[in-house]
């Protein structure tokens, strides 16, 4: 395995069989680390950039089963940012230096593409990234967020495995979801996508095909976090997914796809509380503090635990920077392009 791992470092490919071995036993967990850290050092050197995360909504008409904000959780705060609100948000980034912005919801029709559009160009006006994840659109409206100023977009496969896709997401189509990605492709967004690590019914095999799917769709960015099970959602009683697992999926996933931007994602603080630092230790180079403004993040609850949520865009940031500067690493200065 030591071998293998030494020529994938150099190679950036693993065939399906090794990456199932590795995630199937801890014992190479140590050198797979190692690996995706040397990995990381090499092409992003020891930059963290940091994304303000901006949940502007937690109305959301799908039904995943897995998630907090599902349209059948009914004892949940709804809320909606306006566009003052958001700006506000935005503009307190700006004052701590951030240099993107990344904008959340659940899939609400009241933000339409106009309004959209509107929120995006102010945004860009503040000379920021700006990064969207809204969810399914149709190409057009894809293309249409895109020519407003739209930077990157964020959409999760969450899982390739097309039975547990279906099972997971009552009404969707992962056939959809894969054409939205190749929209978001071609229409010259940084790509995001990512799975959730964990849920039930997920096999390493099934996680070995996520993997070789990020590489497949050459994505710009990868989300991944652990399975949490959510109260008052069809998988309230079942069993979480691991830190350790979602680690290695994160590993991996640096060691094939060596120069795009992984983030440290607060899923993984909620089951540890290093979680974001050792993610940065295996991997990752991108942090996300939710700046959404105190009365809205803890409301934005996809799953218990969401770290960090009572306090203020700037206390956020701050802390932020404390996670990067405690890992010996230092806060990016630029949007942090792919590319840069
Ligand atoms: S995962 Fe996203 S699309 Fe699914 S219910 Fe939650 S917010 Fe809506």
């Amino acid at each position: 395995m030591k071998n293998k791992l030494e020529k994938a470092i150099l190679t950036h490919n693993l065939d399906e069989e090794t990456i199932i071995e590795l995630l199937s036993t801890g014992i190479y967990d140590d050198l797979l680390f190692k690996a995706a850290d040397f990995v990381r050092k090499q092409y992003k050197d020891d930059i963290v950039h940091i994304r303000g995360l901006i949940e502007f909504s937690n109305i959301c008409k799908q039904n995943c089963k897995y998630c907090g904000i599902r349209r059948d959780c009914k004892n949940i705060d709804r809320y909606r940012l306006d566009k003052e609100q958001i700006l506000s948000a935005a503009h307190q980034a700006v004052l701590k230096g951030i240099k993107t912005v990344v904008l959340q919801s659940g899939e609400d029709a009241y933000f339409t593409t106009d309004k959209m559009a509107e929120i995006i160009s102010a945004l860009k006006n503040l000379d920021l990234a700006v990064t969207l994840s809204i969810g399914e659109k149709s190409t057009e409206e894809y293309r249409a967020l895109k020519e407003a100023g739209a930077d990157r977009y964020l959409l999760r496969i969450e899982t390739t495995d097309r039975t547990l896709y279906e099972k997971m997401h009552p009404n969707m189509s992962i056939d959809n979801r894969l054409r939205c990605l190749r929209d978001l492709k071609k229409l010259g967004y940084e790509t995001g996508t990512g799975c959730l690590v964990g849920l039930p019914g997920q096999s390493p095999e099934s996680l070995a095909r996520d993997i070789l799917f990020f590489k497949e769709l050459d994505a710009d960015m990868v989300g991944l976090g652990p399975f949490i099970p959510a109260p008052e959602t069809p998988l309230a009683g079942e069993k979480g997914g691991s830190l350790e697992l979602a680690l290695k999926v994160m590993a991996l996933t640096r060691l094939l796809l060596p120069d795009i931007n992984i983030p440290a994602t607060t899923a993984m603080e909620a089951l540890h509380p290093q979680g974001r630092t050792l993610a940065l230790n295996c991997g990752a180079n991108v942090v996300m503090p939710n700046i959404s403004g105190c009365n809205y993040s803890n409301k934005y609850a996809l799953y218990p635990g969401k770290s960090r949520l009572t306090v203020s865009p700037v206390q956020t940031i701050d802390y932020a920077e404390k996670i990067i500067q405690n890992a010996g690493r230092k806060t990016g200065t630029t949007k942090g392009f792919r590319n840069e």
